[in-house]
């Protein structure tokens, strides 16, 4: 079956001017302008649409959706804000991280995100099928998701952040990743669940850990990941803790290679940088979580002209608090305009990193690019709100004018959102579910 996405108001892809044709799960061929293309079976008239390759997210924390504009954590800077937040997210229990992970996916698809990372580091005792769940969820969306298995083995009684209750020793977590690698984890072209492993953050986990889990990643081809350069406090604990500046004590424990990707990457010196884009280590920027939180600005162009993937990320529902990729695209342009100036990030560039920057964070070139071979991801927008009359660069009106919601969205050839809406899926009805599970986190 070969239909023909015809005719968009605009796509980002060179040479697509009539659109795009995708034939089972992937895209056949780019339609050129003044070009048709040579067998079709069906026709989509895209005339009133903006085309987009489908968007990544980088890094989310799904289960805070339960938590969002919470009374006890807003206004704070990170480490208050995490000391303020680890007892109350200790209640989790499975059924919640099941809804919250179903309305987190269900957000991000409507906002024209196909593929998103989840980092779930969070092990309550009754909660040791985290990533189970978040893999089943997934699946029944019909979303592509790297699953983080994330972990904590440094607790208040080790010098830790987090508390006792919430974390698992290193022989725990390194069973449970092999686990969670054999049963879902597939590095295949075209996969729709990948395993990572993510060791939490400097101050929540062993360098032993951080080791053991490069390792791992290594055996079975697997992507790394971590929170790391967040904020100036962990810098001050890495030195005090390790006697090591952060990009140091990932050199330490083999994480400099491009299967690393860090979540946030902003307190780095000029050599740092240097270093982490040889090694070709990619950083997810979360721009909206690092202004709320006031952690900084991510340094972008620098570690992208080093060679660093630079890919974005909507951050938690904690600290951002929603989970819309087109809203991050605006927030990247934004406040890499505060940092480098009008003339400096673009609409094209944000587009550029939510897509193809992002899919390499996560190891992918099958994805991000609309181009014959890579999978039949899309995300189609219309410019009919008020918020758009007027607009004339249909392109850049999807970032300046601030598209939020897509109209339609394919996933692997699968139209997945049609006029708005989830297929399949009872938008209200998981709402209510929803906000009656995040009431007992009141
Ligand atoms: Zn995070």
């Amino acid at each position: 079956m070969r239909t023909w996405i015809k005719d968009p108001l605009a796509i980002f892809a060179d040479g697509a001017e009539r659109g795009v044709v995708a034939e089972g799960t992937r895209i056949a061929e780019r339609v050129a302008r003044g070009a048709t293309p040579e067998r079709i079976d069906a026709t989509f008239d895209a005339s009133r649409h903006v085309v987009l390759p489908g968007l990544v997210n980088t890094h989310h924390h799904f289960y805070q959706t339960l938590t969002r504009a919470h009374p006890s954590a807003i206004n704070k800077p990170l480490f208050a804000w995490l000391t303020a937040l680890y007892p109350i997210w200790a209640r989790l229990k499975p059924h919640q991280l099941r809804l919250a992970t179903r309305l987190a996916l269900t957000e991000l698809m409507l906002s024209g995100c196909t593929t998103a990372a989840d980092h779930h580091y969070l092990y309550p005792a009754g909660l040791e099928n985290a990533v189970d769940i978040e893999v089943e969820e997934a699946r029944a969306l019909g979303m592509r998701m790297t699953v983080s298995r994330g972990s904590m083995n440094l607790s208040e009684k080790d010098g830790g952040l987090p508390p006792d209750s919430v974390v698992q020793d290193e022989e725990t977590i390194l069973a449970d990743s092999e686990r969670v690698l054999k049963l879902f984890h597939d590095p295949k072209p075209g996969a729709q669940i990948r395993v990572a492993l993510a060791p939490c953050s400097p101050f929540s986990i062993s360098k032993e850990l951080m080791s053991a889990s490069a390792r791992l990643a290594e055996r079975y081809e697997c992507q790394l990941h971590t929170h790391l350069c967040e904020t100036e406090d962990e810098e001050r604990f890495c030195l005090k803790t390790y006697g090591l500046r952060p990009v140091d004590l990932l050199e330490e424990t083999g994480w400099m290679s491009s299967r690393a990707w860090l979540a946030h990457g902003i307190h780095f010196n000029a050599h740092e940088i240097v270093r982490l884009g040889k090694a070709g280590v990619g950083v997810s920027h979360c721009a909206a979580s690092n202004m709320v939180l006031a952690s900084g600005i991510c340094p972008t162009c620098e570690l992208e002209a080093a060679g660093s993937a630079v890919g974005l990320g909507v951050d938690g529902s904690a600290s951002n608090d929603s989970s819309n990729m087109m809203e991050a695209l605006r927030h990247a342009l934004m406040v890499g305009r505060l940092r480098y100036g009008a003339d400096r990030v673009t609409h094209r560039d944000v587009l550029r990193w939510g897509t193809q920057g992002s899919a390499r964070c996560l190891g992918r070139s099958d994805i991000g690019r609309i181009e014959a071979g890579y999978e039949a991801d899309l995300a189609l927008f219309k410019l009919d709100e008020p918020r758009f009359s007027g607009a004339h660069d249909p392109l850049a009106a999807l970032v300046l004018c601030g598209a939020h919601r897509a109209d339609r969205v394919k996933v692997a050839g699968e139209w997945r959102v049609v006029d708005g809406q989830p297929v399949g899926l009872d938008l209200e009805g998981l709402i209510a579910e929803h906000k009656r599970a995040a009431r007992d986190f009141a």
